[in-house]
């Protein structure tokens, strides 16, 4: 047998994400994965390289557990929020019995994860305004042990109604999970639903500390849920998820002027986007600017593929979301800096339409 039939099936069939930094290019402009577009300086403390790290180091927790407003308990820590989406599918879904369910145009982690797995996954298309289809939500509903909503969503930056929430919750009490992933929540605080965890044991909350924390390379993020749950996390999560320097820099991040800086951040972008947004609705090439609540914006354009390619070859990367469900024409650009945005402004101005 060659080394690939040894493979599991699904694996063998399996499509990798295609992540920003898998997809490559030579660009000097960077807008493809939702990043900060400067780096934040950290120093390490911890010089106990020798020993194994604590498996949830307790200032992290403790940290985020006073920045989220929920008690330690209802706190896990992992390689990035994407360890807590494989982690749930470990955790709730019997491979080759049970599914997971999510609704496109949305994050492309949750089939990525549930293949790997050997877990089915199911998919209910978001209605014309990308909000969610309850009713095709309930028609699909058996056997589903886990619902994954991405709000704000990634990649057509809009709040999922909170009280859509509120019907998929007791839709599914008592049968499925829930998880909001909030990974650009900072971005639109008020809107997060992590008040609500006393009233549903089936909510479960996705937080990373990638995107407006500004630390991507770090990998580090959180899941928040009921104790119960965190502790069936806790069974299958590796010994030593996050190595002794994530841990030491993710505590400082999380410090209460680590939350400042955090908030500056989110203030400049937001400035940044409104400068973008602006700007790109008078290009002759833009057909559509889509409203964000999050650090990146959906634009549909004419010659969409023509224009990412030209952008692409002087030196600027966006998403291509062209593929995804009833997003035909559609780039994502992520906020970056003033002159980064120019850039693109520039670029776009420039393209035949
Ligand atoms: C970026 C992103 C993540 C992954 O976050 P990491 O902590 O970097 O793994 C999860 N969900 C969504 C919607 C994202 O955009």
């Amino acid at each position: 047998m060659s080394i690939e039939e040894l493979a599991r099936k699904n694996v063998r069939e399996l499509t990798p994400y295609q992540s920003a930094r898998r997809l490559g290019g030579k660009g000097d402009v960077w807008l493809n994965a939702n990043e900060f577009p400067t780096a934040v300086p950290f120093e390490l403390t911890q010089q106990t390289l020798n020993r194994y790290p604590e498996c949830q180091p307790k200032a992290v927790i403790e940290n985020y557990a006073q920045y989220a407003d929920v008690k330690p308990e209802q706190v896990l820590v992992s390689r990035g929020a994407d360890e807590g989406i494989e982690l749930l599918i470990r955790a709730f879904c019997e491979p080759g019995k049970d599914a997971v369910l999510f609704c496109p145009p949305t994050y492309g982690m949750y089939s990525v994860s549930a293949e790997t797995l050997g877990v089915e996954y199911r998919t209910v298309p978001a209605l014309a305004d990308w909000q969610l289809d309850l009713q095709g939500i309930a028609d699909k509903l058996d056997g589903v042990k886990i619902i994954y909503v991405c709000s704000p969503n990634n990649p057509t930056g809009q709040i999922i109604n909170s009280q859509d929430f509120r019907v998929l919750l007791e839709m599914t009490r008592g049968k499925a999970i829930v998880v909001a992933d909030e990974a650009y929540i900072e971005f639109c605080p008020q809107a997060t639903l992590a008040g609500w965890l006393s009233e549903y044991p089936n909510l479960v909350i996705l937080r990373t500390l990638s995107k407006a924390f500004a630390l991507a390379g770090l990998r580090c993020g959180f899941t928040l849920a009921n104790e119960d749950v965190i502790a069936l996390l806790l069974k299958v999560i590796a010994p030593y998820p996050l190595s002794t320097p994530v841990a030491d820099i993710a505590a400082q991040a999380l410090s209460p002027q680590g939350i400042v800086a955090m908030r500056e951040r989110v203030a400049q972008i937001l400035v940044e986007r409104r400068y973008l947004v602006t700007a790109l609705q008078d290009i002759p090439c833009v057909e559509q600017v889509f409203d964000s609540e999050t650090n990146y914006i959906l634009v549909r354009l004419t010659a969409s593929s023509a224009v990412f390619k030209s952008l692409w070859d002087q030196g600027i990367i966006l998403r291509d979301q062209n593929k995804q469900p009833s997003l035909s024409g559609c780039l994502r650009i992520t906020i970056g800096t003033r002159a980064e945005s120019q850039r693109v402004i520039d670029a776009l101005r420039a393209e035949p339409v």
